[in-house]
């Protein structure tokens, strides 16, 4: 961990991103209207161009590339799942456990259902 007054390095960078990028999704509408499916996808979009880590940020791009890892964001529980693969697959490049993207509401939006965030 850096002290907190300096530059983040990668790791806090990341974890701050993925705060942020998670907890969008988290209070993203279920019911998304157009203009907010299409502000989703810009902000996904210039996000991915302007991370301020290089290397990450091609690697993102190149993978959101590909049909099938396109961003979705029909709904909160679609752009959630899509983000937590996302996330996943950086985790596997980093030889990190996958997380089960069945509870990624729980870690972000709900609190665990064994009540330890309450
Ligand atoms: P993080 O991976 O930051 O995760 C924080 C918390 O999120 C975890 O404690 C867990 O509770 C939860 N979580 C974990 N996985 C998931 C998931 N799949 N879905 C939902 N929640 C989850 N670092 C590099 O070294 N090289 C890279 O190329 C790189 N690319 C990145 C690309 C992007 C777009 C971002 C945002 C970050 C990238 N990072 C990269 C940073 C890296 O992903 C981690 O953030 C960093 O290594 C710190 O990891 P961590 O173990 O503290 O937890």
């Amino acid at each position: 961990q850096p002290p907190p007054d300096c530059p983040p390095d990668v790791e806090q960078l990341g974890r701050s991103s993925w705060t942020l990028l998670h907890s969008i999704a988290a209070t993203y509408p279920e019911k998304p209207n157009p203009t907010q499916q299409q502000d989703a996808r810009q902000f996904i979009s210039s996000f991915s161009r302007l991370y301020p880590c290089h290397w990450c940020a091609t690697d993102f791009q190149k993978w959101m590339k590909s049909a099938e890892h396109a961003p979705r964001v029909s709904s909160r529980s679609e752009f959630g799942q899509w983000l937590c693969e996302a996330h996943n697959e950086v985790n596997a490049k980093l030889g990190k456990d996958l997380f089960d993207c069945t509870r990624w509401e729980e870690r972000w939006c709900t609190g665990w259902k064994d009540g330890r965030c309450d």
